[in-house]
């Protein structure tokens, strides 16, 4: 007891991987792995399991928080006129990552648009009426 500094847990060993620990923290752990073999095993066991693809679900979240799709991209795809590569990687990102960021924001972008879409609908009736309605006044104005 006492003669180790401060242990070194596995989040740290992930966030040390991921050079999200401040500098001094990285500096001791990186003197550490050089010290400690078990140390330096559960590191390559970390990078290892990284590679087959077996992250924490909060790393996939980390990670794909990173590559969230900007409003603009977001915006494109409701509209269906992103390519074909990038939608795919928006739908991805919303359906298989589920990334509660985007999806809220996709929300709001949909009731947007369908607000102007509403909008849009109402005044196109208008303009029809008032079409239908001037069309009469002039088939019957013109009559004697
Ligand atoms: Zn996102």
């Amino acid at each position: 007891m006492g003669s180790e500094k401060a242990e070194i847990r596995p989040e740290e060993l992930e966030a040390f991987l991921d050079e999200a620990l401040p500098a001094p923290r990285m500096r001791e752990i990186e003197e550490a792995l050089r010290r400690d073999r078990n140390l330096a095993e559960q590191l390559r066991a970390i990078i290892q399991r990284r590679d087959l693809g077996l992250v924490s679900i909060a790393e996939v979240w980390r990670r794909q928080r990173l590559s969230c799709p900007s409003r603009d991209t977001l915006g494109a795809y409701l509209l269906g006129a992103l390519p074909p590569d990038e939608a795919r990687f928006v739908r991805i990102h919303l359906e298989r990552i589920g990334c509660r960021y985007c999806l809220a924001n996709l929300a709001d972008l949909q009731s947007r648009m369908e607000a102007t879409q509403e909008q849009k609908e109402a005044a196109q009736r208008r303009c029809q009426r008032y079409f239908r309605s001037s069309l009469h006044h002039l088939t019957h104005s013109a009559e004697p």
